[in-house]
């Protein structure tokens, strides 16, 4: 384990909990985080930017990057590919530098593998009721995805129990105190600051 790298953040929780809101806050609350955009099959949204939500890739694109290890982890979800890029992680890790994952729970079950050490953080509803609401407040899909959503959202939500941390998402300004604290925590592990003090020790001999 090196002291010098950076956390690997790894935030997940089920469709329609509200990850896009907490990370767009978390941005202007912890601007030193840095965010890793993530390449996308599934079309644009309204609003949504190339290369600033997602790197919008046809189904050939995705899997050609598939097929040269360009990704560190990858899923397909309700019906389009995902995929984190995995030079960018490398070289802000390498660089020291605080990298947030906002992943659904197949892909950050392959983080995990290789990246033991990370920090896997589970965002939850308050409710059930709540959930249900959201999924069909965002009003962005048609009703046969809002179903596939919201029984996507449960089985999500049993993957719980493979996190560090789970924090409930009650208000975006609660949630993202919350992982704030997590991180500012995470930073002071003895077993992260060891190798630090073990070379500072061995100087002073
Ligand atoms: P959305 O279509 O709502 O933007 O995202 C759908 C799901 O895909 C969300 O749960 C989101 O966290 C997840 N997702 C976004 N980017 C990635 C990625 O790079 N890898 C994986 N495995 N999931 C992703």
């Amino acid at each position: 384990m090196n002291a010098e790298k950076g956390l690997l953040i790894v935030l997940s929780g089920p469709s329609g909990v509200g990850k896009g809101t907490v990370c767009a806050a978390l941005r202007k609350l912890c601007p030193n985080l840095v965010y890793s955009v993530s390449a996308t099959t599934r079309p644009p949204r309204p609003g949504e930017q190339e290369g600033v939500n997602y790197f919008f890739k046809t189904r050939e694109e995705f899997e050609r990057m598939i097929e040269q290890g360009e990704l560190l982890e990858w899923a397909e979800y309700v019906g389009n590919y995902y995929g984190t890029p995995r030079r960018f992680v490398e070289e802000m890790l390498a660089q020291g530098k605080d990298v947030l994952l906002e992943i659904e729970v197949q892909g950050a079950m392959q983080v995990k593998r290789q990246f033991p050490d990370g920090v896997f953080i589970f965002l939850v509803p308050p409710s059930m009721e709540e959930l249900r609401r959201r999924i069909h407040g965002r009003g962005t899909e048609g009703s046969g995805a809002i179903t596939e959503r919201l029984e996507t959202a449960r089985a999500e939500l049993a993957m719980m129990a493979e996190y560090d941390y789970v924090v409930v998402n009650d208000s975006v300004e609660h949630a993202c105190e919350r992982i704030r604290a997590i991180v500012t925590a995470e930073h002071c592990r003895r077993d992260r600051l060891m190798p630090l003090y073990q070379k500072l020790l061995a100087e002073g001999n």
